[in-house]
Parts: C-alpha cells; sequence; structure tokens
C-alpha cells in the first residue's frame, strides 16, 4: 500500500511542500528512495531504520520504495527522516493511526541511532509554509520547540521520539508548545561591555555611528591603526533599536536554513554583528556556491557589516557588493538555479589612511611617498566609495584626550535618540524605509534647502568637487541629523555637519 506523509523543504529561502509517498511491498529486500535527494538523504536510510529498531519497531522486510515529490526539485535536508519513518511505519500498520493527521499535518525532523528526534535546520520555514497552505499543523522536534513556537495560527507540536510521533498519530493528541518553553528571557539592549560610554574621546566617531544607527546610512572610518575603529564599531549595536517581532522571525529563517541556529541560541532576538575577515572567499561574503547558501551579507541582515581593512578585500567581491547596497537583496544565479535572499544593513568599514598606516599623525611618522598614499586608497573602488555616506578621518588620541575627563554619554540616552529619529522616519515614510534609501523625489519632498542653505551647497560642490550623487547623500545625511535633532527642516548647522563628513572626498 502507498502511504503519503507531508514535510517541506526550500530553495534559497523560499519554502515548498514535498510529498514523501512510501510504498510497501513483498519482493525482494530492498529500500530505495527516489526524487532527487542529496547525500543527507541517501544517509537517512541506514539512520531510519536503526532508529527504528532501536525504539522497538520492527521495519518490514520486503520491497520499501520512498519517493520524494516534486521529483525535479532539489531537496536539502536531514529533516526528511521523519516524514519518510512515519509512512513506513503506517505503511506497515505498525499501530493504528488517524488518517486526519496524515492529511491536515506536516513533518519534519532527523532520526538519531537510538529513535530520538534531533534538531534540524529550516523548522521556521516548515511551519511558515505549514500556516500558508492551509495545513492544521507541523510536528517538529523537541529540540527545535523554541524557534516552532515563533509562529502562531497552527498547531505546533513537539516530539523527542518515534514513541511521541506515534501517541501523536494515534490519538492526535499533543501538548501546547507553550509549555515547553521556558520563560522568554528579558530583551537585553545594551550590553555592558560595550557601551559608548566606555571609550573616551573620538567624539567624531561616536556621532557618526549615531547618525549610521539613526538612518541606516554606511560608514567609512579612515584611521591610524590602533585608534579604535573596531572597538567602535561594535559599539554601534548598543545603540540600535530592538528587532520586531516580525524581523525577528524573517532572521530566524535565516540562520535555520544557514544551519546556525543552536541550542543556545534557537531564535534571533538581537541584530547581527558579522565581521567577515578579508580572506574570506566570494561565496562566503556574498552567498552563492552549489547548493545555494547565505553569505555574511544575508546573514547581517537588519543587523550590521564591518568591513575591517576594506582595501585588503577582493576587488571583486567589493564590485559584487554594488548590488546589495543598493537593493537590500541578492540574486544569485547559477547553472541550475536562481535564488534571492535578503541583505539589508548597514555597512561599517574601516581602513589605515595609507600603507604605514601614519598619514594623519602628526611629527612625519608617515613613511609613504604621496604616490604610495594616492595608490593605497584607489585600491577602494569608485563604485564603493560612492555608496558609503560617511566618511570619518581617525587619529590616535593625544595625552590630554586620554587622561582627561570631558562628558560621555551612555549607549541608552544615544539610543533614545536613534529611536525618536526611525519613529519620525516612519511616519514620513509609512513603511521601514529610512533616510538612507530616499530617492530623488523624496530627496526634493523630504530634504528641502533654505536659501543660505543652497549656497552652502554650492560652495561645497564646487570646492569638493562633489559628484550628483554624492550631493544627493549630503541631503540623505542632513536629514537625519535633522530628525535625530527633531527638526522639521534641515537648519544650516545640520547641513553644515553632513558636508563635514564628505571632507575626505578631496
Ligand atoms: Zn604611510
Amino acid at each position: 500500500m502507498i502511504v503519503k506523509v507531508k514535510s517541506g523543504s526550500y530553495f534559497g529561502i523560499e519554502p515548498f511542500l514535498v510529498e514523501v509517498e512510501v510504498d510497501i511491498s513483498r519482493g525482494l529486500p530492498i529500500f530505495n528512495i527516489v526524487g532527487l535527494g542529496d547525500t543527507a538523504i541517501l544517509e537517512s536510510k541506514e539512520r531510519i531504520k536503526t532508529g527504528m529498531r532501536n525504539s522497538g519497531y520492527e521495519m518490514f522486510i520486503g520491497r520499501i520504495t520512498v519517493n520524494l515529490t516534486p521529483a525535479n526539485v532539489k531537496k536539502i535536508g536531514t529533516h526528511f527522516d521523519l516524514p519518510i519513518t512515519v509512512g513506513i511505519m503506517c505503511g506497515q500498520r505498525l499501530f493504528n493511526y488517524k488518517d486526519e493527521i496524515l492529511e491536515n499535518y506536516l513533518f519534519m525532523g532527523e532520526i538519531s541511532l537510538n529513535g530520538d528526534l534531533r534538531r534540524t535546520q529550516g523548522i521556521v520555514n516548515g511551519a511558515i509554509l505549514a500556516r500558508e497552505l492551509g495545513y492544521k499543523g507541523i510536528v517538529i522536534p523537541y529540540d527545535n520547540r523554541k524557534e516552532g513556537s515563533l509562529i502562531k495560527g497552527i498547531d505546533v507540536v513537539v516530539a523527542k521520539n518515534l514513541k511521541d510521533v506515534e501517541k501523536f498519530l494515534t490519538t492526535g493528541e499533543f501538548e501546547n508548545i507553550e509549555k515547553f518553553i521556558e520563560k522568554p528571557e528579558e530583551k537585553i539592549f545594551v550590553d555592558e561591555e560595550l557601551d559608548f560610554y566606555q571609550v573616551k574621546g573620538q567624539e567624531k566617531a561616536k556621532r557618526a555611528l549615531e547618525i549610521c544607527a539613526g538612518g541606516g546610512h554606511n560608514l567609512l572610518m579612515v584611521g591610524t591603526p590602533g585608534c579604535g575603529k573596531t572597538m567602535l564599531a561594535k559599539r554601534i549595536m548598543s545603540i540600535l533599536p530592538s528587532l520586531e517581532e516580525s524581523e525577528e522571525i524573517e532572521l530566524t529563517k535565516l540562520y535555520s536554513i544557514a544551519g546556525k541556529l543552536s541550542e543556545k541560541e534557537p531564535i534571533i532576538t538581537k541584530r547581527p554583528f558579522r565581521a567577515p575577515h578579508h580572506t574570506s572567499s566570494g561565496v562566503a561574503i556574498i552567498g552563492g556556491g552549489r547548493n545555494p547558501t547565505l553569505g555574511e551579507i544575508s546573514l547581517a541582515n537588519r543587523g550590521v557589516l564591518f568591513l575591517d581593512e576594506i582595501v585588503e578585500f577582493k576587488k571583486d567581491i567589493l564590485e559584487n557588493l554594488r548590488e546589495p547596497l543598493e537593493e537590500k537583496k541578492i540574486s544569485i544565479t547559477r547553472a541550475g538555479y536562481r535564488v534571492e535572499f535578503p541583505c539589508e544593513f548597514i555597512m561599517i568599514s574601516a581602513c589605515n589612511p595609507c600603507k604605514c598606516g601614519m598619514y594623519f599623525e602628526e611629527g612625519g611618522l608617515c613613511s609613504c611617498t604621496p604616490s604610495e598614499v594616492a595608490k593605497y586608497m584607489r585600491k577602494l573602488s569608485g563604485p564603493i566609495l560612492d555608496r558609503i555616506d560617511l566618511k570619518i578621518e581617525m587619529t590616535r588620541l593625544n595625552e590630554e584626550e586620554l587622561l582627561g575627563d570631558s562628558p560621555r554619554e551612555h549607549s541608552v540616552d544615544i539610543r533614545k535618540r536613534v529611536i525618536k529619529a526611525r519613529e519620525i522616519q516612519k511616519k514620513r515614510f509609512k513603511s521601514d524605509k529610512l533616510n538612507s534609501s530616499m530617492t530623488r523625489t523624496d530627496l526634493e519632498k523630504y530634504a528641502k534647502l533654505d536659501e543660505n542653505s543652497k549656497i552652502i551647497m554650492k560652495n561645497a560642490i564646487k570646492n569638493l568637487n562633489l559628484s550628483a550623487r554624492a550631493f544627493d547623500r549630503i541631503l540623505k545625511v542632513a536629514r537625519t541629523i535633522a530628525d535625530l535633532a527633531e527638526s522639521k527642516n534641515i537648519e544650516t548647522e545640520h547641513l553644515l555637519e553632513a558636508i563635514s563628513y564628505r571632507i575626505t572626498e578631496k
């Protein structure tokens, strides 16, 4: 007889329904799985056989054929163990199962050799799929319960082992998932370790990071080695607003299919900070590969991508960052597939001003020739520089600054301004759009300049030799500065500050 069990899979981040057909008939003992499975699916035969035996289920000796449909789509993952096993157990009539459960629920989970269900990736996608297609629910491993609990509106049935699955299949009874969830931890916004308060001096950099957080702008820090670029970049996380629930689900979905969720971090509740090394490959940063995988730019979605020593990154990787920076998503086309991943991030980059790093320091410490300095900065391609809204120069702190005790702000106070500025933008655009994504039309509407400011802008264009793109970027930054000050109009002071982040253009 043929038993059909429903499951899900995904391609890129797009989930789709997979029907697992199990046919059991007499004949020479053979166990076949067909339908374009990857190696994990083939290995699952061993896990299923052993897992069933060790749970006390006798496996039929005869022909067992498993067919995964649609057959023409590549299916990835170990979570087909469970639907296949359910099909085999029901096909053998090992117990009296309810047909309506097979019809109305999806099954996902890996099976260990002792018959326990093991955490597997893609659960959030599976649960979303079940809801979208109007199924009653999904059966998932106990270890995936936290991600599973994110999806409301369907039954999320957790099972620790095959015996639990049998119980559900025969009775239809299950415990509400909430019972398995420990009280959610209080969301921590500011990591004590990473507070702007601890940083002495570098006021310009702190302010630039506040503007980045406020309007979603990209930043380049050019500075002497050891002036604190990395340490400052990390602290932007302490002033960004917390994630909305829909963003948590989106991120958890991404991390789930990337296999980056763990027992310790089953749900992504904090904005990500990703800092890939400059020796990383294009696939690692942008994404792609034989099976489409997420790159660092998508793991940084809704968070920050920090590129330290940006000039050292491979040229083609920097070129490939252009599309994600503009589109907030990346499409990857390879022989055989085309996928799209979201990647909306704030890019913070850093580099030295020259090869020896001392160009900005006083006292003739730099040993580079002027042509070497120019050559070093040229490594940053024009198209990338063009997409960076703010640029700042940083030097080491002098003795006075190191010993001084000038007033410093706590991250929690800076964060209040950031949140306020973002609320203003939400009202303005009636969406999640931030100032950094304003179009020309938006700028004409929301970034009007008064006569005095227009004169300042004219001079800036002449003196700094600004491109049209750079001109727009100044307006966007000025808009964010005005929003941080809760000012309806862009005042001269806002514009002047915005221009000050383009000075390195020269
Ligand atoms: Zn130098």
